[in-house]
């Protein structure tokens, strides 16, 4: 049987040597399609052939060829960037070609770019997140009357998640450290506040002097994590472990309160499904798969799935709040309602 002739010096058996080699490399390092010899000479090509020194400004020949929008001048993208996501289409091209696995490159999948955003799946559902918060908070503004208690609470988690959630578009818009550092810690910033109101709920009839002091400690524990992820370098397993642990405290403090109410607030109710529902959808960032249309991957799905789960968080926050008030007015001393009722 013959064997057939392979040449290496061919295109084709350049880009399956370089393919085979970065695979091994990807074995040592975890890399991707960027670290492929391919896509590296072609950045390189791209970037000697289009790109004034310093990468930032299109030369006057190739300007036509790029083309650049108002919305991608805007976003910045400069000319080195412009030579790397060409690039990354050619070499997504050349390994769909040969039937191989889609490539990632530098730790994300190729994304199609639309209005110079990098995500835009991503973009759109954190602003639906947004104003899914925005809403809600509208609606407990016209519900809640200001005197409940827990009435901060509500607004503390509120602003904390629209700051976060404007930080997300911004990150999945343009991917940069900066953006990535503020999603990031804003991100956190959002599932430290949910324990944090969670906490000061359960002692909303204790001494002001006790929920001071436990605000300060949350207060300067966030100061020190944000310190942690701006000045060390970037552990993105780590902090997911800090996120995830966070949650999970908020959600075992509010499973222990939904047993102990069960009889007496059925609207304990809405706090379960609520936390029932959104670790279902944070099993979502379990998948990794290359973008569906090249739009819309496992994170994305994760970040629409939230939104309806907003609704619920709110609901219950206004029916506690609502109920609070009705206490303090019918029994005018909450210890006594403590005392008598056991309700917390
Ligand atoms: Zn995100």
């Amino acid at each position: 049987m013959e064997m057939t002739k392979f040449n290496v010096y061919s295109t084709e058996g350049h880009l399956l040597v370089l393919v085979l080699l970065s695979e091994i490399f990807t074995l040592v390092l975890g890399s991707t399609g960027d670290r492929t010899q391919f896509f590296r000479n072609c950045r390189e090509n791209c970037e000697h052939t289009n790109c004034s020194l310093d990468g930032q400004d299109i030369q006057e020949q190739a300007v036509k060829f790029y083309k650049q929008s108002i919305f991608d001048l805007i976003t910045q993208w400069t000319c080195a960037d412009e030579c790397q996501y060409a690039c990354m289409w050619r070499t997504v091209f050349a390994f769909f070609e040969r039937g191989w696995p889609i490539p990632q490159f530098y730790g994300k999948w190729p994304f199609f770019r639309l209005m110079g955003m990098q995500e835009p799946a991503s973009v759109f559902f954190s602003l639906l997140n947004f104003l899914m918060h925005l809403r809600m908070l509208r609606k407990f503004r016209s519900v809640v009357r200001a005197d409940s208690p827990c009435y901060i609470l509500s607004h503390i988690f509120g602003l904390t998640s629209l700051n976060g959630w404007i930080w997300s578009a911004i990150f999945h818009t343009r991917d940069n450290p900066l953006t990535e550092l503020l999603d990031y810690a804003c991100g956190y910033a959002i599932v430290l506040s949910s324990l944090y109101c969670m906490i000061m709920r359960m002692l909303h009839r204790y001494s002001l002097f006790l929920r001071g002091v436990i605000t300060l400690a949350f207060v300067s524990y966030y100061i020190n994590y944000f310190a942690y992820l701006s000045l060390s370098k970037f552990n993105y397993s780590f902090n997911m472990k800090v996120n995830v642990c966070t949650g999970l405290l908020s959600a075992v403090g509010w499973f222990i309160w939904c047993h102990q109410v069960r009889k007496s607030r059925p609207y304990f109710r809405r706090i379960l499904h609520f936390y029932v529902l959104f670790a279902l959808a944070m099993s979502l960032e379990l998948f990794d798969f290359p973008p569906i249309f090249w739009i819309l991957d496992a994170h994305a799905l994760w970040h629409l799935a939230t939104i309806p789960l907003v609704s619920i968080y709110y609901n219950f926050m206004i029916d506690d709040c609502c109920t609070l008030r009705k206490e303090k007015a019918l029994k005018g001393d909450y210890t006594l309602a403590y005392i008598y009722n056991k309700n917390i």
